[in-house]
């Protein structure tokens, strides 16, 4: 049974694609996607759009028709997921963590630990950073019982890329709910202040500007910094920083916030946002971060029991994942309760892992 997927639903963009495909690698059920990214100024799909897709295609064998660059409509037919070593370029500076949020879901019901590098940009504007997959999501999902590391090999930034992550993958029998009711209380907040390229300033800059704002409000905080240097392995091939913050509460919750640092955008006003954000996060009551809400739909919706979660804001992002993935996957039930923080409860199909019986 072959599911027709309107790529300009809700948010129209680049999510929904990803997302359908990596449901259909997951549920084998084949995806007709239409409309592809019809809600964007340059709508069909980018690198990192058709490297994902790629990256999908290979890890669960699929049959892809119309995967070229631009393309609006795209016929995606699964077949099995295999565990191993994959190596993929997005080509341009184009996001890896985005790439890696497609095969994600998928390498969980894989018969084997899935490896894979990816090339592409480490740290995108309107994209996960590289240190918020490393330390928001992944300890998420991890409570979920799958587990998960990813390295950078190398930072990427626009407009050069060429960063380099990789992640080791480790597939589960099946997925569990993820609950957190309470926020509880903010025992730190840790993070990453990180510059290529740039005089050591900048990022100490960026992480005091943080600091300032959160100790304000009473938080204790820690914040590493990483300055890279041509000379150094890890450094990106052009200059860029960034700030990634997280909160840990006493009832298991991580809430994250970020910030990309801009040409001409000075660095204390990189910190700060982050910090405000992060603020904005806590203070709203959320257990996760809106960024998070939309990243972990799929993987609430596939779990076996009751997830629960409570959010500042549900964005479009995430209610475009809860209606793809009540399409995609029957019996999956969502109910969301409108507040400040919102409630999210989501009702997994309990999807099982084939190869672990
Ligand atoms: P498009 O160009 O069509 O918008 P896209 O594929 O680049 O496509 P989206 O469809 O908007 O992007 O999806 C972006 C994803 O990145 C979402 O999962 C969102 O939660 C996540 N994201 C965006 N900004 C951040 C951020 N600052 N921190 C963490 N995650 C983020």
């Amino acid at each position: 049974m072959l599911v027709e997927v309107d790529g300009s639903m809700l948010e129209g963009g680049g999510q929904i694609l990803r997302m359908a495909v990596a449901i259909s690698a997951v549920t084998k059920i084949p995806v007709s996607i239409f409309n592809i990214r019809a809600k964007r100024r340059d709508p069909g799909l980018k690198a990192q759009h058709a490297t994902a897709i790629r990256a999908v295609a290979r890890l669960v064998d699929a049959d892809v028709d119309g995967l070229a660059l631009g393309a609006r409509e795209l016929l995606f037919k699964p077949k099995a997921i295999r565990g191993g070593e994959f190596r993929f370029d997005v080509g341009t500076a184009g996001s890896t963590t985005l790439v890696l949020q497609s095969l994600l879901p998928a390498a969980a019901f894989a018969p084997s630990t899935v490896r894979v590098e990816v090339k592409g940009g480490t740290d995108n504007p309107l994209a996960p950073p590289i240190d918020y997959l490393s330390n928001v999501l992944r300890p998420l999902i991890d409570m979920m019982g799958y587990r998960f590391e990813v390295n950078t090999i190398k930072r990427g930034f626009y407009p050069r890329g060429g960063g380099i992550i990789r992640s080791s993958m480790t597939p589960v029998p099946k997925l569990s709910p993820l609950r957190i009711e309470d926020q509880g209380i903010v025992k730190i907040v840790k993070g990453v202040s990180h510059s290529s390229m740039l005089p050591s300033h900048v990022a100490q800059r960026m992480a005091e500007s943080a600091r300032r704002v959160l100790a304000n409000r009473g938080y204790d905080v820690d914040i590493a910094i990483e300055v890279l240097q041509p000379e150094h392995p890890k450094c990106a091939l052009n200059p860029g920083c960034g700030i990634v913050l997280w909160a840990e509460t006493t009832k298991g919750a991580v809430v994250g916030a970020d910030s990309l640092g801009e040409v001409g955008k000075p660095a204390e006003v990189v910190g700060e946002e982050a910090a405000r954000r992060l603020i904005n996060e806590i203070e709203g009551g959320a257990t996760i971060d809106v960024h998070a809400a939309d990243q972990l739909v799929v993987y609430m919706a596939l779990a076996e029991g009751e997830s629960v979660v409570k959010v500042s804001e549900l964005s479009m992002h995430a209610l475009t994942c809860i209606e793809l993935s009540k399409k995609l996957m029957r019996g999956v039930k969502f109910e969301v309760k409108e507040g400040r923080p919102t409630t999210l409860r989501c009702r997994g199909v309990g999807l099982k892992n084939e190869y672990m019986a």
